[in-house]
C-alpha cells in the first residue's frame, strides 16, 4: 500500500517543548522560534527556545539521577532490556520519525525511512546488547597485589548535535552515553530539532527513568554555550563544524576541564586511478555518494581526484548519471535528491558555487537553485572540472550537492594533494593493484579508508577523523571511552 504522505503530513500534530527530568516543557523563559520546513519555507511549528536557565534545570535533573543510580545502578541485563525496547519503539514509530525528519530537513522520504529511522533503532539496540557483554580488566600485577581496571560512567553527559542526520547523529551520542550508565543532555540543531523531542519521549516509554535523558532545543549560542561552559557537566560530545569544534574546546578550558569529544567537518578526497577494477561503480559512487542527503554529509568525498587518461571517459559516464539526482518533492517515494536544510545553508552552497565559477574551473552541470515553484530551498546536481587544489571550492567544506574534479598524473602526487587539507575525515582510493592500495591506505591521513567503493559502513567500525576532522570516535565499542573514566583499584593481598 502506498503512503499519501502529503495527507499525513497535514494531519501531523508537532510538539516543540523540551524534555526536562520526564516532562515536556516551554523553556523557563517562555521564548520560542519558528520552525521552518526546507520543502516549502513554510512554518511547522513553534519550538523551545531554551538557554542557561533550562541548562540549569536539566543539569540538575541529569546530576540527580546520576547521584541516585536509578540508572547507572541498574543490573546491566536490565538496562540491556531498556535500550532494545527502545530501539523496538523507534522502529514501532518509523513511519512518524521518518516524516518528522523529511519535513524538518528536507531529505527524502524514500531515505529517512530506509536509512535514518533504521540506523538509530540499530545504533540503540546495538549499544544495549554491549552492556551485559564488556568485561573489565586485571591488570598482570605481582602476587602481593590485585590491580582492577574498570570503567565507570563519566556522570552527566551533553550532546550537541548537527542536522544533516538528526536522529543518526543522537542516536550516535546518546547509545553509548547511555549503555555505559551516564545521564544524557541532547542539544539537537535549531534547524531539525523534532525528532530529538520524539526519541526522548520514546526512551520514557521504554522505561529510561526520568533525568537520564534530557532533551533541550535551542540555538548554539544560547543553549549551547550554556552546556559547554556548565560546571557540572563531565563530558561534552559534539557534532558539528569545526568552527564551532573549536570554541567547544574553548568553554572546557573555561570552566571544569569536561571531556570533550569532537566529531567535525571534512573535506574527503576520493582517488580514482587508470587501473580501477571496475569504472562504472567508481562512477557511480563517485556521484552517488556526493549527492547522497543532498551533499550534506560530512564525509561526503567532494575532491574527486582522477588520472588523466581516463578522466574523459569517467566524466562522460558521469554526465551520464547527474540528472538522475535531479531534486525532488522530498515527500514522494520515488526522489532521491531533497531540499537544503534552510534558505542560509542554499545561499552558502550557491556562493560557493559562483566562487568556482569566478577562480575559473568549469561548470559541467546544475550550479544553480531549482523548484523555485514549489517553495523551499534546492540545488541541481553540480559537477565542477578543472578544479586546482588550491581553488577554494577545493579547500572548504562546501556541505552541497558540489563535485569538484580534479585529474592527476602521479598517484604520489595525488595523495599528497589529498592529504593537503586541514581535514581528514575519510578518503576513498580505486586501484587493482592491492601493493598501491595498501601503500595509500597507509598514507592516507584520515579516520576511514575506502578501497574500491566509497559506502561501506557498519556500527561496528568507528567513525572520526585526523587533524581538525575532530578527535573522537563514533560507533563500535571504542565510542564508550568517550563516556567512561577509567579507574584502577589497588588492593594488597599479601
Ligand atoms: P554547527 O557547528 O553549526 O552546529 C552543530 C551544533 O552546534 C548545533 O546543534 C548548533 O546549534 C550547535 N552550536 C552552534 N554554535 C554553537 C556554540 N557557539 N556553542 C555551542 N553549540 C553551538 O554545524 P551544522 O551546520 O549543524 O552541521 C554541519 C557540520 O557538521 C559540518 O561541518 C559537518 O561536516 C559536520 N558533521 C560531522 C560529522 C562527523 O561525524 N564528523 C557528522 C555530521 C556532521
Amino acid at each position: 500500500m502506498t503512503i499519501d504522505w502529503h495527507a499525513r503530513a497535514a494531519a501531523m500534530q508537532f510538539d516543540g517543548r523540551a524534555l526536562i527530568n520526564g516532562e515536556r516543557v516551554w523553556a523557563a523563559s517562555g521564548a520560542r522560534f519558528d520552525n521552518l520546513s526546507p520543502i516549502d519555507g513554510k512554518k511547522l511549528c513553534e519550538v523551545a527556545r531554551c538557554d542557561g536557565a533550562d541548562v540549569e534545570l536539566a543539569v540538575q535533573a541529569a546530576r540527580a539521577a546520576f547521584e541516585d543510580r536509578r540508572w547507572a545502578g541498574m543490573p546491566p541485563a536490565a538496562r540491556k532490556r531498556v535500550m532494545i525496547q527502545f530501539a523496538e519503539l523507534v522502529l514501532a514509530a518509523k513511519e512518524e520519525l521518518a516524516l518528522i525528519e523529511t519535513l524538518d530537513m528536507g531529505k527524502p522520504i524514500k531515505y529517512s525511512l530506509a536509512v535514518d529511522v533504521n540506523s538509530c533503532a540499530n545504533c540503540l539496540r546495538w549499544y544495549g546488547e554491549a552492556v551485559d557483554k564488556v568485561y573489565d580488566e586485571i591488570a598482570p600485577t605481582s602476587d602481593r597485589s590485585l590491580a582492577l581496571i574498570t570503567r565507570e560512567p563519566v556522570g552527566v553527559v551533553a550532546a550537541i548535535v548537527p542536522w544533516n542526520y538528526p536522529l543518526i547523529m543522537a542516536a550516535w551520542k546518546i547509545a553509548p552515553a547511555l549503555a555505559a550508565g551516564n545521564s544524557v543532555i541532547l542539544k539537537p540543531s535549531e534547524k531539525s530539532p523534532l525528532s530529538a523531542l520524539r526519541l526522548g519521549e520514546l526512551a520514557l516509554q521504554a522505561g529510561i527513568p526520568p533525568g537520564v535523558l534530557n532533551v533541550l532545543p535551542g540555538f548554539g549560542h544560547e543553549v549551547g554555550s550554556s552546556l559547554g561552559l556548565h560546571m557540572d557537566i563531565d563530558c561534552l560530545g559534539f557534532t558539528g563544524s569545526t568552527r564551532v569544534g573549536k570554541q567547544i574546546f574553548q568553554y572546557a578550558g573555561q570552566s571544569n576541564l569536561k571531556r570533550v569529544w569532537t566529531e567535525l567537518g571534512g573535506k574527503s578526497a576520493n582517488i580514482v586511478c587508470a587501473d580501477c577494477p571496475d569504472l562504472d561503480a567508481a562512477v557511480r559512487a563517485a556521484v552517488g555518494s556526493i549527492y547522497f542527503n543532498q551533499g550534506e554529509s560530512c564525509n561526503a568525498p567532494s575532491r574527486l581526484f582522477v588520472e588523466a587518461s581516463i578522466k574523459d571517459e569517467f566524466l562522460h559516464k558521469a554526465l551520464a548519471l547527474v540528472p538522475n539526482f535531479a531534486p525532488g518533492d522530498p515527500l514522494d517515494e520515488a526522489t532521491v535528491m531533497g531540499a537544503i536544510v534552510d534558505q542560509t545553508q542554499m545561499q552558502t552552497v550557491l556562493g560557493y558555487i559562483a566562487s568556482g565559477q569566478q577562480e575559473g574551473a568549469q561548470l559541467l552541470a546544475g550550479g544553480a537553485q531549482e523548484r523555485i515553484a514549489s517553495g523551499g530551498f534546492y540545488i541541481a546536481p553540480t559537477l565542477f572540472d578543472g578544479v586546482q587544489n588550491d581553488m577554494k571550492i577545493a579547500r572548504e567544506e562546501i556541505f552541497g550537492p558540489v563535485l569538484s574534479v580534479l585529474s592527476f598524473t602521479d598517484v604520489d602526487a595525488a595523495i599528497r594533494a589529498a592529504n593537503a587539507s586541514p581535514y581528514g575525515l575519510q578518503a576513498g582510493f580505486w586501484s587493482a593493484d592491492i601493493g598501491r592500495v595498501h601503500r595509500a591506505a597507509r598514507a592516507l591521513r584520515a579516520g576511514t579508508i575506502h578501497v574500491n567503493q566509497y559506502d561501506d559502513d557498519d556500527i561496528t567500525v568507528p567513525f572520526g577523523g585526523f587533524k581538525q576532522s575532530g578527535n573522537g570516535r563514533d560507533k563500535s565499542l571504542h565510542a564508550f571511552d568517550k563516556y567512561t573514566e577509567l579507574k584502577t583499584t589497588w588492593i594488597n593481598i599479601a
